[in-house]
């Protein structure tokens, strides 16, 4: 009998995510007005300890919105890790203003606050840091530079639902926190996003833009040219039931994470992800790293004839067209996500992943190594 598929990452829909959606739909609230936005805005900006929040269609034009609440815009520079999912600096191109790459650290693959001051000139206007697979960056580095050279900051927190900082969620650090919510995040709405921030202003511009710069209490007035860039009271439904179920997810990644760990531990030729001091990763991805004798993609393949999904990483922003040909040669400040990006190969990692797929994951891997 052929052994069950293990996809990457499925979301994890109990009886409650159903029964909210139908309530959803049932109250002819299907649209961008509805009781379930309300709370899972609420909610969410709770859980992130943050003051104000907007549900939006998607991590993207968090982001976007985020650029834009902070005028960012053509002439301006907003400095970006090199590894990331393209979103976060097609964002930054959307306003017209230039993502500047900047390289990450070998062990938690995040953006290096060693090599941002040298990126920085008198365009600078922001850097966006991202907790890449769920390990928090190191916050308290990159807010330390950010103040010295009077720079916004925008957390895409895309990846790290309920990572902790010392102490402190993702999503609490930026001017402006975008978070997605799609179907592979760690909960998810579908489509979906938001954006936090503590700032009533910011929040007031993000409101705005989102629902078309419609002006509030005078319908159909417009000073400014926005966006639909709305969420529905569906999704919002399907997002509060899956809120309710945040700390079983993270539970079952940390368990998933150490179960890898056991098992792959002390094995020549893979590199594990690391956890430091300052955080307490979500796993949304456990990604290992392979020695420059393997061939990647091959052992991918391997993997997927005998029905494990694996995901290659992000390739470097820099080698992607859009960004490489303003990139010139092979860029040397950029030689470790160069390099890493290549080797990462994301493991299963559904929350729902049960104990012997990993095993299963783990002996495959190790006949294949
Ligand atoms: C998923 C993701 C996004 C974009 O989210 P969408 O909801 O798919 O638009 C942005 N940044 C990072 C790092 C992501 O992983």
């Amino acid at each position: 009998m052929a052994k069950k598929f293990i996809p990457v990452c499925e979301p994890d829909i109990s009886q409650n995510e159903i029964s909210l959606v139908n309530k959803a739909v049932k109250s002819s609230w299907v649209s961008s007005i509805g009781p379930y936005l309300t709370e899972f805005e609420k909610k969410f900006a709770d859980y992130c300890d943050r003051k104000y929040s907007q549900a939006v269609a998607n991590g993207t034009v968090a982001l976007h919105l985020a650029m834009l609440a902070l005028n960012i815009g053509k002439n301006d520079e907003v400095l970006v890790p090199n590894f990331t999912f393209i979103a976060t600096a097609n964002a930054v191109s959307y306003t017209g203003a230039k993502p500047i790459f900047i390289d990450i650290e070998k062990d938690t693959l995040n953006i290096d606050p060693e090599k941002i001051e040298e990126k920085i000139t008198p365009r600078t206007k922001a850097i966006v840091v991202v907790h890449i697979y769920g390990h928090a960056c190191d916050m308290d580095k990159i807010l330390k530079i950010a103040k010295r050279h009077n720079l916004r900051v925008i957390e895409d927190a895309a990846e790290a639902h309920g990572t902790l900082y010392k102490g402190k969620r993702c999503g609490s650090f930026g001017d402006v926190s975008c978070f997605s919510f799609f179907g592979n995040k760690l909960i998810t709405t579908g489509e979906g996003g938001m954006c936090l921030t503590n700032d009533k202003k910011l929040y007031e511009k993000i409101k705005l833009l989102k629902g078309q710069g419609m002006k509030e209490g005078r319908r159909y007035w417009h000073d400014v040219i926005g966006y639909n860039y709305r969420l529905t009271n569906i999704q919002a439904a399907l997002g509060c039931a899956q809120l309710e179920r945040i700390d079983l997810f993270l539970e079952n990644k940390r368990a998933n994470a150490d179960l890898y760990r056991k098992l792959l531990g002390g094995i020549k030729g893979i590199t594990l992800p690391v956890e430091k001091d300052y955080t307490t990763s979500n796993y949304w991805m456990f990604t290992i790293v392979l020695d420059k004798k393997f061939n990647r993609d091959k052992i991918a393949k391997k993997l997927k004839d005998v029905g494990i999904d694996t995901r290659v990483a992000f390739y470097p922003m820099s080698d992607l067209p859009p960004y490489s040909k303003s990139m010139g040669a092979k860029d040397s400040t950029l030689a470790v996500s160069h390099d890493l990006a290549y080797r990462a190969l994301t493991l299963p990692s559904s929350s729902k992943l049960r104990q012997k797929d990993i095993v299963r994951i783990c002996s495959e891997l190790k006949r294949l190594l």
